[in-house]
């Protein structure tokens, strides 16, 4: 390669991640976006093809070593035991892509045509802000932001005042339990609270997502106890003295559920890759209808000992992969931050 380009490729990487840092701060810590998803999906893949070419150019502040934004300064501080991590978006929107997720949890698995499929757990990908929940003998004591992955913030506060979040679970709970799920807005709520903020001359919100991310972080719980959130659980954190816990992705979404934590219905264990397909396809004609957002679909493998052999690489795990669809709402998202402009 001769030094002209190497000093394009390098000047390029410098532009993207200066340029991602600025949306993912305006994004993450301050959510108000300042570019549709989409966009900022396309700019990232193209800083981690460059840092794939020229592994020299990844730097320690590139966005593509990170897990989304810093914690606000003004709320505290939670250090997560158990580190809340991105999930590795699937570049091709086609079924291609979940075949192509399968085939390459198969390789890393080590196994052969002849061997069984692989079990998934399918399900929505929210579009809302993660929270990590703690519960101490049942009882919810903490609620933190995921922050950059390992340092969030302390939301208790706010979090309590979300009805359906139980504030002490049913049945014979563990000693200790974090939960993970994702806070959300309804869309129908999202209309209403618009409704309700021209009434009154107030500013009106951008899109559900950020409007959630937004009340969740707020300093004073008053005014997040005005905004209508919901919340779907999806996930564990820091677990102990859970007797006869779960062996499988799917039974730990049941026995959240059991516990009285709300979770979504549209979920599926899909066999092999065309499972994971049939989903995509069912979910894809469903989308319009649901009532909340949602950003794609994520994948897991629902065996938890073959999680654990899969692993992670830097900020994502290996059995897992967010799988979006094509960028039908780019356009609308863009209409909607053009008016607010
Ligand atoms: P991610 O892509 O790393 O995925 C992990 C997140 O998915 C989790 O933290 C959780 O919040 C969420 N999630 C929803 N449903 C889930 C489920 N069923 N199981 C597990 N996790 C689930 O998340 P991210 O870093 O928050 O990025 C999400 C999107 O944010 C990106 O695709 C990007 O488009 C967008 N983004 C946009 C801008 C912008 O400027 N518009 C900036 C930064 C990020």
């Amino acid at each position: 390669m001769d030094l002209f380009s190497k000093a394009d490729d390098e000047s390029r990487a410098r532009t993207l991640r200066d340029t991602l840092n600025r949306y993912a701060h305006a994004y993450y810590v301050l959510d108000a976006p300042l570019v549709p998803d989409a966009e900022y999906d396309r700019l990232f893949r193209e800083l981690q093809a460059l840092e794939a070419e020229n592994p020299h150019l990844r730097t320690a502040d590139s966005p593509t070593q990170r897990v989304g934004g810093r914690a606000l300064t003004e709320l505290a501080q939670v250090r997560h035991v158990v580190a809340m991590l991105s999930i590795e978006t699937e570049t091709d929107t086609t079924e291609q892509g979940a075949r192509a997720f399968d085939a390459r949890v198969r390789r890393k698995l080590g196994l052969s045509e002849s061997d069984p499929l692989v079990e998934y757990a399918a399900e929505l990908k929210f579009d809302g802000l993660a929270i990590n929940l703690r519960y101490e003998a049942g009882v919810l004591v903490q609620a933190a932001t995921r922050g950059d992955g390992e340092v969030g913030e302390d939301v208790t506060h706010n979090i309590r005042t979300i009805g359906r979040i139980p504030l002490r679970l049913q049945g014979d709970v563990p000693e200790l339990l974090e939960v993970r799920g994702e806070v959300y807005m309804r869309r129908d709520d999202f209309e209403r609270l618009n409704a309700r903020q021209r009434e009154r001359g107030e500013k009106t919100f951008i899109n559900p997502r950020n409007t959630a991310a937004g009340a969740v972080r707020q300093l004073d719980p008053a005014v997040t106890a005005q905004r209508p959130l919901a919340f779907f659980a999806y996930g564990l954190g820091e677990v102990r003295g859970w007797t006869a816990q779960p062996q499988t992705h799917s039974a730990m979404v049941e026995a959240l559920a059991a516990f009285g934590l709300p979770v979504c219905e549209h979920r599926a264990v899909a066999k092999g890759a065309e499972g994971l397909v049939e989903f995509h396809a069912r979910m894809a004609a469903l989308r319009d209808s649901l009532p909340f957002d949602i950003d794609g679909i994520v994948y897991k493998v629902n065996s938890l000992a073959l999680q654990r052999e899969l692993g992670f690489r830097n900020r994502e795990p290996n059995w897992a992969v967010a799988h979006k669809y094509p960028a039908q709402e780019e356009i609308t998202e863009l209409l909607e931050i053009e008016v607010q402009v």
